[in-house]
């Protein structure tokens, strides 16, 4: 039997636990938090990222390594690479938890990403302003997640106000891209480096969080999965990859503009539990146990829609019959994801009435993202 060891324990960690399990897999985590989402599932260790003593002992008690989140430090993944096999490696971390070297990076590729950068200083500010143009948006380069970490800038004249609420960190600029929609492709490279992608998902953010996902996106053409496929093999393919990577696109008159990639499971495929042959969760842990991948197929049409803040009333959900609900175990707090639906139909329209109807359940969240179905 394969042990896991999942550096992080929110509930990504947790959903590629229960992906896992069923394939004989055992999963130990390592996170400094107290109760997190993936004890429920998996042996916990709760000790700090700077605790080398618990690290190495952890790390000898597992076969192979991931990381669910951005979030663990870089050092801890390069001391342990030499004990265990840890994938993705280094780099993946490294580049995707920085936006700056993250825009450099898939430019550095070719790949069309918004106007950017780098800004060190209020002067810096100004003269990045005066080259970018407003709107614009300063993001840190680190730790943003959720829509935090980024400050618009819509006159030039703000600049210092933007700078200051900020923090006076590091950051980068970025034009704000004029899009049609969002999208996301969530993609898998295996150990043999066979790459999968599934169905490119249509995605919808408020304040900067990802609110709901219909998958396959509408109004997808053959060319738009095809190009956002090849920007995803071009990615992992850089980074020597192994596992799941997402990357997070505007569509800009039909052409995908990258905004970022994350290297791990990603919120856009969550409706892969119900919605495709293998979900994310199991491609991962497949691809970094090296496993044959699973079928990304889709199974009809899916959407998401993510349960922020708190769990609406259980029995409502539970009672429709093509609605899956999911529970992260994690205290409310306004604007956190506590849990997601995953809804199924056979057609576009019905999708869209069905996931209007949870969206009217969960209460708490329906008026940010009413009639961001339409
Ligand atoms: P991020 O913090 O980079 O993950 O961005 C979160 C969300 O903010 C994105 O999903 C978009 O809705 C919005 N956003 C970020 N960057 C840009 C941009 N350059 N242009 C337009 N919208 C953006």
């Amino acid at each position: 039997m394969i042990t896991l060891g999942v550096l992080g324990a929110g509930q990504l960690g947790r959903m590629l636990a229960l992906a896992g399990i069923p394939l004989g897999m055992r999963f130990r985590f390592y996170d400094p938090l107290a109760d997190p989402p993936a004890s429920a599932v998996g042996e916990h260790t709760r000790a700090s990222w700077d605790d080398h003593a618990a690290l190495l002992a952890w790390a000898d008690s597992v076969d192979v390594i991931t990381y669910e989140s951005e979030t663990v430090p870089l050092t801890v993944v390069r001391g342990l690479m030499d004990r265990r096999p840890v994938r993705p490696g280094s780099d993946a971390l490294r580049i995707g938890g920085d936006r700056l070297l993250e825009k450099e990076f898939l430019s550095g590729l070719g790949i069309p990403v918004a106007p950017f950068a780098s800004v060190e200083n209020l002067d810096e500010l100004a003269s990045a302003l005066k080259r970018l143009g407003t709107p614009s948006i300063l993001k840190t380069r680190g730790g943003g997640y959720d829509g935090r970490g980024q400050v618009s800038i819509a006159d030039p004249a703000n600049s210092a106000a933007a700078w200051d609420a900020l923090g006076a960190v590091p950051a980068t600029l970025e034009r704000r891209v004029e899009f049609q929609r969002e999208l996301a492709i969530v993609a898998v490279r295996g150990l043999n480096r066979r790459i999968i992608t599934y169905p490119l998902t249509e995605t919808r953010h408020e304040s900067g969080i990802l609110v709901s996902a219909v998958a396959p996106a509408p109004r997808m053409s053959e060319a738009l999965q095809h190009s956002a496929a090849s920007i995803a093999a071009h990615v992992l393919e850089a980074l020597d990859h192994i596992g799941v990577l997402a990357i997070e696109c505007f569509e800009v008159d039909g052409h995908l503009v990258v905004n970022e990639f994350a290297p791990r499971v990603h919120n856009s495929g969550h409706w892969t539990i119900e919605g495709a042959v293998t979900s994310q969760f199991e491609n991962h842990v497949r691809a970094i146990a090296g496993l044959p991948l699973g079928s990304t197929d889709c199974l009809g049409h899916c959407g998401l829609v993510n349960l922020l803040g708190e769990i609406p009333a259980l029995s409502q959900v539970l009672a429709l019959p093509w609605a899956h609900l999911h529970v992260y175990g994690k205290a409310s707090r306004p604007g956190r994801k506590v849990g997601h639906v995953t809804v199924l139909a056979n057609d576009p329209h019905m999708l869209s009435e069905r996931m209007q109807h949870v969206i009217n359940l969960t209460r708490s969240n329906a008026d940010s993202i009413q009639g961001s179905l339409s």
